[in-house]
């Protein structure tokens, strides 16, 4: 006791480590009010752990150890904590590693807008303030053949803009099927309520007819909403009212019809043997008045929410003030431009998107990729594991066609001691993490997302 006292009387005091020569160079590189937090918190922590009876060599307290410790806290607090993963968890699309990359097209646009001035909002033909989202809306329009377009953060801020902008305090009849979440944040009943819109639920679980709408539709009805059951699937005894029959019902009542369709593709996925999503141009031709989808799902480019449909539509959107709160960015406009300019001119999109690239790499490809690196990979990891290349299947993810899956190859990873949540922990702190999955008490990589078969080799050296 006594001696912790002395000691906790020869810690030095945080201006004796400001004036400390070794603390000059922390001071021509970090600000003031950092580094002196900095000393202050290291003090604090050295004279708790004194107090708590720890035993600290007296040679710790010394002012150049102190401020050592400090600059190698300082450096640690300067990585980057939102950092790269390697995504061999066969969910092509995950919500939390950030969904769809961006192309190299769109890369280049974050580079070129991120750090000059942009005409954002100006006409430079005419020399005087222009419209925020005009080239894209043209390059919108051109590829879904919609009257109008706009643009705000994400689908969940375009389904809020649209609820809010046709049916405030009016009614909206959607089919109890298709009351959805979405990755637990987004409820169409909570989104719905915060819209002001009153929610009209016709139909039941698995089964809405066109007569179901017809008898929800009251002198409060305005509007109609399909939602796309991105995320699961009702199977055997179902029925659901297509979006044709739909519009139809819509224009006899003189009703809008929207539907959020989540993902949707701009492109026919079927044409390179996937399974079928909703391609935006053909849900237009049906003559629907809004349509929602993400940008950083199918798509591939940006977060963002997409909105095309009928021009007094989106007009009233855009005239929405909360359109204001909603809107995108440079980064955000720029990227999704170069994105859609792909969609517009690429000869090879599939090439182009690094989105559809995975969707549609060929089995073959990936094959040989898994042969290459399985041997690389034992190596890398030594005795007691046992390796193989294997048949799976990734999904696409983010809601996107949630029971159709895409042949793939996995190396499983076994280890004669460790189980597969330790292996799992081994390349999560990796440098950079590799991310997985477990399935059988196996820890699977899952290649089709991965291009570079280096990036699936652990670097465990770096890790204390
Ligand atoms: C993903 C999804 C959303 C939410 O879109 P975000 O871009 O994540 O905001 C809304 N509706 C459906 C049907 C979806 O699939």
């Amino acid at each position: 006791m006594e001696q912790a006292k002395n000691l906790l009387r020869e810690l030095p005091s945080v201006d004796r480590l400001l004036k400390h020569p070794s603390c000059e160079r922390l001071l021509n590189r970090f600000n003031r009010e950092y580094v002196t937090r900095k000393c202050r918190e290291s003090l604090e922590d050295l004279r708790h752990g004194l107090r708590q009876g720890k035993s600290i060599p007296s040679q710790e307290l010394q002012e150049n150890f102190i401020l050592t410790r400090i600059e190698s806290q300082i450096a640690s607090d300067g990585v980057p904590k939102l950092n790269r993963v390697i995504n061999a968890t066969g969910t092509l699309l995950h919500t939390n590693l950030g969904r769809a990359l961006l192309s190299q097209a769109a890369m280049e646009a974050l580079y070129r807008v991120g750090g000059h001035p942009v005409n954002l909002e100006f006409d430079l033909s005419k020399g005087k303030r222009g419209k925020r989202e005009e080239a894209i809306e043209q390059v919108l329009l051109e590829l879904t053949g919609a009257e109008a377009a706009t643009v705000v953060n994400n689908n969940a801020a375009a389904v809020l803009l649209a609820l809010n902008t046709l049916a405030d305090k009016k009614e909206v009849v959607v089919s109890r099927g298709e009351l959805i979440e979405i990755g637990g944040s987004f409820r169409i009943p909570e989104v719905m309520a915060k819209s002001g819109a009153i929610l009209k639920e016709v139909g039941s679980t698995n089964r809405t007819h066109p007569q179901d709408y017809e008898r929800g539709i009251g002198k409060k009805t305005a509007l109609l909403l399909k939602v796309h059951t991105s995320n699961y699937r009702i199977v055997g005894f179902s029925s659901e009212v297509d979006l044709a029959e739909l519009v139809a019902i819509g224009k006899k009542h003189k009703i809008p019809v929207m539907e959020d369709l989540g993902s949707g593709a701009l492109i026919d996925l079927s044409r390179y043997g996937l399974p079928k999503e909703p391609v935006i141009k053909e849900r237009v031709e049906l003559g629907v008045d809004i349509v929602t989808f993400s940008g950083d799902k199918i798509l591939g480019g940006p977060q963002a929410g997409l909105v095309v449909g009928k021009k007094v539509s989106i007009n009233r959107m855009n005239q929405n003030p909360l359109k204001r709160a909603l809107r995108c960015g440079k980064l955000t406009l720029g990227t999704l431009e170069a994105t859609l300019r792909l969609y517009q001119q690429s000869a090879n999109i599939t090439d182009d998107i690094p989105t559809l690239k995975a969707f549609t790499r060929a089995l073959k490809e990936i094959e040989e990729m898994g042969e290459r690196l399985l041997p690389l990979l034992e190596k890398k990891l030594g005795k007691g594991f046992h390796l193989t290349l294997d048949d799976s299947t990734s999904q696409i993810g983010s809601g996107a066609l949630p029971t159709e899956e895409i042949p793939t190859k996995v190396i499983a990873i076994q280890h004669h001691e460790m189980g597969a949540e330790r292996i799992a922990q081994m390349f999560r702190l990796a440098v950079p993490p590799i991310l997985g999955r477990i399935k059988d008490n196996r820890f699977l990589l899952d290649l089709r997302a991965v291009f570079d078969p280096g990036d699936l080799i652990p670097n465990l050296e770096d890790r204390t």
